[in-house]
């Protein structure tokens, strides 16, 4: 071991492995089980060795790899923001829109909800986030950090799941689809800036090296004194921060902070169970005004005509577009009741079951990763009524249904947020394998 240390101090005098004389310990932020980080070579990750989630990932020169995709996905961004997006065209009345009409449209209608929660996950979050990399990845390449950048470290991880341009993106090409068979459309340049803004923002958000990160920023602590691998963190009195991964001993007098990054450390997230239960039913109820009232009501030759998510379903499949009724009945009924019903199941079966973790860790895994896919019906509105101004021609205005439809995507996200997966893992066997770790020396 120090043999190879030494070579890495002279290599690459900046990865975390270089500098540490100790095993780096991590605890599962998934299962809670406590082990020690290999060294990692570039290119390399490291997985939890019981519920396989990924516990560090080390990128080729993460920094200007970060800072060179945050500043190109800045640029798309602020193209795609400066020039038309999309054009329709209706017997010989047409109209174009850029981007942020998709949401100014919605507050003329009186849908601020539906236009704020637009304007937060296409275009000012991810903004916001964009800029943050920028400020801290100039801070690690001088080897001096920027003022404030701990908590712009802390916040990136939070803001991440609410980022939706690729959702948004789907959702133009649903929209588009929807009414190419009645209008002749054109694609703005800020159509394509935005595609490019969309997957520019995901390779930047895959580009982050949080381990990396967290290490240059205030190295690395170790682990408390006597920390055992092999088992699980809380029965040892300590808690893996789900921020920088540092563990840390909890202390009975409530100082419940990472000594590293200063994220707030729970055992188990407080009133996990109940919170989510509390969510899950406000979206329940909140699905039945969603799919009763219309999502939006379409004029064309002053004939107008309302339909409901369901009724737009089937509306399509008997057009001929079944591909996107396909998608629309996916991300609007499947993909909700279908985490509804997934996460229900979860708080169920926690308290009582022995059953195999790692099948319901990826079936929560899932309903995390699928749950905000569920927006593209409230962008298709969003679009659509945006586009589709052609005075008494034709028109579509908002329906009831897509701020309770907002709503329920909202909801089942901090649904599946404030259940601790953990719990998952503290099963009567679980309980009694913590006892049977080792000691680290
Ligand atoms: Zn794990
Ligand atoms: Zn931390």
């Amino acid at each position: 071991m120090p043999e190879h240390e030494t070579r890495q101090l002279h290599a690459a005098p900046a990865s975390p492995e270089a500098r540490t004389t100790r095993r780096r310990l991590r605890a599962c932020h998934e299962c809670d089980w406590v082990s020690a980080l290999p060294p990692l070579s570039p290119g390399e990750r490291a997985d939890c060795p019981r519920c396989g989630h990924a516990l560090a990932i080390r990128h080729h020169r993460p920094a200007e790899r970060s800072l060179a995709l945050a500043i190109s996905a800045l640029i798309a961004l602020s193209l795609a923001v400066s020039f038309p997006f999309v054009s329709f065209e209706f017997g010989g009345v047409g109209n174009r829109i850029e981007l942020t009409q998709t949401a100014t449209t919605m507050i003329g209608f009186h849908e601020p909800i539906v236009a704020v929660l637009i304007v937060l996950t296409i275009l000012v979050l991810p903004a916001v986030y964009l800029l943050g990399v920028i400020w801290l990845q100039c801070g690690l390449l001088s080897r001096e950090p920027l003022p404030y950048s701990r908590g712009i470290a802390r916040s990136l991880s939070h803001m991440h799941p609410w980022m939706m341009a690729d959702v948004f993106i789907v959702g133009a090409l649903v929209s588009l689809i929807k009414v190419a068979d009645m209008a002749s459309i054109g694609l703005g340049a800020s159509f394509w800036a935005f595609c490019a803004f969309a997957f520019l923002l995901l390779l930047t958000t895959q580009s982050l090296d949080s381990d990396w990160m967290w290490f240059s920023l205030s190295g690395e602590p170790l682990a408390p004194e006597g920390t055992r691998t092999g088992t699980t963190a809380a029965p040892q009195g300590l808690a893996g921060c789900p921020t920088c991964g540092l563990i840390n001993r909890l202390t009975p007098e409530g100082k419940r902070h990472c000594r590293r990054c200063g994220e707030h450390l729970h055992e188990r997230l407080p009133h996990s169970l109940q919170r989510t239960w509390a969510l899950l039913a406000a979206a329940t109820v909140m699905y039945v005004p969603a799919n009763i009232y219309p999502i939006m009501t379409t004029t064309s030759l002053g004939q107008s005509q309302a339909s409901t998510i369901i009724g737009g379903v089937v509306e399509l499949w008997h057009m001929g577009s079944w591909p996107v009724a396909t998608v629309i009945f996916t991300a609007s009924v499947l993909v909700p009741v279908g985490k509804l019903f997934a996460l229900a199941w979860l708080c169920l079966i926690v308290p009582r079951s022995d059953l195999n973790g790692n099948t319901r860790t990826r079936l929560y895994r899932m309903t995390e990763f699928i749950g905000r896919w569920s927006m593209v019906d409230v962008f298709v509105v969003a679009i659509l009524v945006a586009l589709i101004r052609a005075d008494s021609l034709m028109s579509i205005t908002p329906g009831p249904a897509a701020v309770a439809f907002g709503s329920v995507v909202v909801l089942t996200m901090l649904a599946a947020m404030t259940f601790d997966p953990r719990l998952i893992w503290d099963t009567p066997r679980a309980r009694r394998a913590s006892h049977l770790g080792n000691t680290v020396s």
